[in-house]
């Protein structure tokens, strides 16, 4: 995926590990979340068949919990995308800033 924020810088989602890119949670989805890591972990069977379908209800779980956020490099401006299909709905939010923090979306871990 590909999208020009206002600016006019081009922002790309066609590889992995993006500084500017995010996987939101709600507040109200998260403890569900971490119970069914939960579960996978204290609860599965000790089967490989058994521990794969955990793995894969998590994961499908994560897809359907999360929210894309991407933030433009250049200005700052944040993007929700609303869908997950090919046609992105993007929802832009600028900062009332006149300097944004234009790396809030980095990996807490840094570049690991
Ligand atoms: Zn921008």
């Amino acid at each position: 995926m590909k999208f020009l924020c206002e600016c006019g810088h081009a922002i790309y989602d066609q590889t992995d590990y993006l500084s500017y890119k995010a996987y939101l949670i709600s507040d109200q989805d998260w403890f569900n979340f971490l119970d069914e890591i939960d579960d996978a972990i204290e609860k599965t069977g000790s089967t490989t068949e058994e521990k794969e379908k955990a793995l894969m209800r998590v994961r499908s779980l994560a897809i359907n919990l999360t929210k894309l956020v991407y933030q433009c490099d250049e200005c700052g401006n944040i993007f929700f995308n609303n869908s997950y299909n090919s046609s992105p709905q993007l929802e832009m939010f600028r900062s009332c800033s006149d300097n944004p923090n234009k790396i809030l979306l980095k990996s807490a871990e840094a570049d690991k």
